[in-house]
């Protein structure tokens, strides 16, 4: 377990980092931690903009997962804020997102306890001043990896 934090202030900062971070991340899942507003969402946006995706990344709020069928990489992005029950993933065909190959990117991954798989790496975001503190941990070899090229 390899642990990194930082301190991110302002959005295009977040936005870089994002990207910083997804430079290394291949495939497999990440848990995005924090209350509303801290800026799990434009961290993904960087994440995505390291796969070459410069478009708009809207919260997945209502519909809990947004494609992204990528040149290199299927990348989906889930908002489980609104999740009612764990048991909806299933119901959804989590499965079918969450294959080896895939990155997923998980918003409130607190809601899905029980049928989420474990994170490779988690992201906790927590409003600090005008900034944010992130920190990142990793729990597999290949989180390990991404962690220490930060
Ligand atoms: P979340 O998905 O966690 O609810 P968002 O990504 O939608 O949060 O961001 C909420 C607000 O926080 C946005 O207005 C965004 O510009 C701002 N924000 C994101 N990251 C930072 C940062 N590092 N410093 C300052 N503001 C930030
Ligand atoms: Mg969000």
């Amino acid at each position: 377990m390899s642990v990194f934090t930082t301190r991110i202030d302002g959005e295009e900062a977040m936005v870089r980092f994002g990207q910083k971070l997804g430079t290394s991340l291949s495939c497999g899942v990440v848990y995005l931690f924090g209350e509303l507003g801290a800026g799990k969402t434009t961290l993904c946006r960087g994440i995505l903009r390291s796969k070459g995706y410069q478009g708009a990344v809207k919260s997945p709020t209502y519909t809990l997962v947004e494609p992204y069928i990528l040149e290199h990489i299927d990348l989906y992005h889930f908002d489980l804020y609104r999740l009612s029950d764990p048991e909806e993933l299933e119901f959804m065909g989590i499965r079918d997102y969450l294959l080896p190959k895939n990155l997923c990117v998980i918003e409130w991954p607190q809601m899905g306890e029980g049928i989420l798989p474990e994170a490779d790496i988690e992201v906790s975001i927590s409003v600090d001043g005008t900034g944010r503190k992130v920190r990142i941990t990793s729990f597999s070899e290949s989180g390990e990896d991404v962690v220490k090229q930060l």
